[in-house]
């Protein structure tokens, strides 16, 4: 098969852990018979100095026009005394609006090899986990009306929960499509306790589960996971929730995985092509150095081959040969701790990735 793919390199350690995930993606097209074609475009503090914008037009068409498409990352402190509307950061919210992508998947996943750096005690995390948190991206409180008015006590300030039936059922179907990717059981996350809007959620994702029937469901108020996350978070498998709510969870559950450098993250909307990148930001303390862990971003190639492309063998393949690698005691610089291994380059943890493949 034959895909075209945008990459958005970006700034700082961007261009060093995209072009390893390429060489990955290379290797998976040599090895089962595809062709990806790469079409690069600027985004950023990079596309700031060469256009004056971070978000050209020419890299909003130019994603438009991909099957899907991969992003490093954006920022540093060269571009920090920037206004808001120029910022590179700026140019995530503009992209992730042109492609109209309302779902988040987040996946937080414990390496046995890397149980050391969980920093919940070990009987807790004894068999691991793999959590995929699945967020509303383009809804709810961060999107709802606003405002300030004259109340009982003076001046407040109000924001609003809003959330319609359309905008539940997509990011439920969403879930229960992933959770037949996976373990098939889905955990829906809300506070229907207390707020209306969680209350129709609630609803609305029973009724989509009805055409699941294989997926079990349960639900869990937000407070409660917000504990059973770090009590036991071996029995999360697909998480789906509102925007705020997944906002604060996933962060939570990466923090638990004890590595920013290892955690991919996709964003999708109503068609198969979605927005792949790591979790982390450009650090640009080590950019340029060949330090920085390009797994986050390797198996952020592997999520899009799973979701965008379906895939599935290929994304498995990619997957597995990280697991190998960790397993083998191999890392970089930002897993190595206080262990005695020796940090590997982000070109060498590359070679080793591509070997097992
Ligand atoms: P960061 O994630 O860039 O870095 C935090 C720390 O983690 C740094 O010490 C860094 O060296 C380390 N780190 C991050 N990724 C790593 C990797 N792959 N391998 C090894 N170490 C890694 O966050 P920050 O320092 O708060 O932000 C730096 C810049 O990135 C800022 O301009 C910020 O706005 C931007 N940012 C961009 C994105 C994005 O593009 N999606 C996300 C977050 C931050």
């Amino acid at each position: 098969m034959e895909f075209n793919i945008g990459l958005l390199k970006g700034d700082g350690i961007g261009p060093e852990i995209v072009d390893s995930a390429v060489r990955v993606l290379e290797k998976i097209g040599e090895k089962y018979g595809h062709k990806f074609n790469f079409s690069s475009y600027l985004i950023g503090g990079c596309a700031i100095d060469a256009t004056g914008k971070p978000l050209p037009e020419e890299t909003v068409e130019g994603c438009l026009a991909s099957d899907s498409v991969l992003l490093g990352a954006v920022g540093g402190p060269k571009w920090d005394g920037l206004g808001g509307d120029i910022r590179p950061e700026k140019a995530l919210l503009g992209i992730r609006a042109a492609m109209e992508l309302f779902t988040n998947l987040r996946p937080a996943k414990l390496y046995p090899a890397l149980k050391g750096a969980c920093p919940l005690r070990a009987d807790l995390v004894e068999k691991g986990f793999d959590i995929m948190i699945v967020r509303e991206l383009t809804g709810g409180i961060y999107f709802g009306e606003r405002g300030y008015r004259e109340g009982k006590y003076g001046t407040e300030a109000y924001d609003t929960e809003c959330y319609s039936e359309m905008e539940i059922r997509r990011i439920a179907k969403v879930a229960f499509e992933t959770a037949m990717k996976r373990s098939k059981k889905v955990i829906s996350i809300d506070k229907a306790n207390v707020l209306e809007s969680s209350r129709l959620w609630r609803k609305v994702v029973h009724e989509v589960a009805a055409d699941f029937p294989e997926v079990e469901i349960e639900n869990m108020l937000v407070d409660n996971a917000a504990m059973q996350l770090v009590r036991n978070p071996g029995q999360f498998d697909v998480a789906v929730t509102s925007n705020m709510f997944g906002d604060i969870l996933s962060d939570e559950a990466s923090q638990l995985t004890g590595s920013i450098g290892m955690l991919p993250s996709a964003s999708l909307g109503a068609t198969k092509r979605g927005l792949y990148e790591p979790i982390h930001g450009s650090a640009p303390d080590i950019a340029g150095q060949n330090k920085a862990n390009p797994i986050a971003t390797i198996l952020s190639a592997a999520m899009m081959l799973r979701y965008s492309f379906d895939l599935t063998e290929e994304a498995d393949a990619i997957e597995r040969a990280v697991d190998v690698v960790l397993d083998k005691g191999l890392r970089t610089a930002d897993l190595v701790g206080n262990s005695a291994a020796a940090a590997l380059s982000t070109t060498e943890m590359t070679d080793k990735i591509l070997e097992q493949i």
